[in-house]
């Protein structure tokens, strides 16, 4: 697992501004919350430290090792989107073992560790389908499996729950926390709900318009958020 570093990032898209200098440190094995109005570059920042877009000035650094140049199968960060991103013609099983394959895996490790993250997922039973014949929400655990099966450095969430309804989001929020505390990975996790960063988050980091307006503990920002702004996004309605 690993400690995650960004140093005054920032992101211009063209003659646009997204991100102005993001700071932020994520210790080893935190579970980070990322919130803020669509729009603010949480995607962005996500894609940045996952290596999927380039950085304008700035370092991310893994393990305090600078990342800015290197690519994305190389920094080991596993990412689940709120699409799901599944390849429609590969089986459950081949798309769980795809970055396995990439990377050389035995065959015989890959199928053990396909197999555990399936059944922790309760998936097993779908391993031969294609993700068309499947549910929103088995897509979903699909994904997560896809990610946990190699044991990434970190995991990027952008907003992974937001297509499912609310009875399967309260279920795979529990999930989710129970993965975490199991495998104790750095996390770092972009909701709009409000109830999922009070849950799952050690630190809810709070976003507008490209930079970090507040980062602390749940209840801190509960309770004395430092403007309206986070205030309205997750403060007590007092
Ligand atoms: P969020 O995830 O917080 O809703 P995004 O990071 O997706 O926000 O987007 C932040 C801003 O960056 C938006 O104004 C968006 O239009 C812009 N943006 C994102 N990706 C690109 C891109 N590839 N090219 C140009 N503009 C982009
Ligand atoms: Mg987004």
């Amino acid at each position: 697992m690993a400690t995650i570093d960004i140093d005054g990032v920032r992101k211009r898209f063209g003659n646009v501004d997204v991100l102005h200098g993001v700071d932020l440190t994520i210790a080893d094995g935190e579970f980070v919350v990322l919130v803020g109005p669509s729009g603010c570059g949480k995607s962005t920042l996500l894609r940045l430290i996952a290596g999927l877009e380039d950085i304008s000035r700035g370092a991310i650094r893994i393990d305090g090792e600078r990342v800015n140049d290197l690519a994305p199968r190389a920094r080991d960060i596993a990412m689940v989107f709120q699409s799901y991103a599944l390849y429609p013609h590969m089986s459950v099983e081949r798309n769980m073992d795809y970055s396995l394959r990439l990377r050389k895996t035995p065959a015989e490790r890959a199928r053990e560790a396909v197999e555990g993250a399936a059944g922790k997922l309760g998936i097993d039973r779908l391993l031969q389908r294609k993700p068309r014949t499947l549910s929103g929400g088995q897509r979903q655990r699909v994904a997560m499996g896809r990610a946990i099966v190699r044991t990434p450095k970190a995991f990027l969430f952008d907003e992974p729950l937001s297509n499912l309804d609310a009875r399967l989001r309260e279920q795979m929020r529990g999930e989710i926390k129970k993965m975490h505390q199991d495998l104790g990975a750095t996390s770092i996790y972009v909701t709009h709900d409000q109830i999922e960063a009070m849950t799952l988050a050690d630190r809810i980091v709070a976003m507008n318009e490209g930079l970090v307006q507040q980062i602390g503990p749940p209840r801190e920002l509960y309770e004395h958020p430092t403007n309206l702004f986070v205030a309205g996004f997750i403060g007590s309605p007092a």
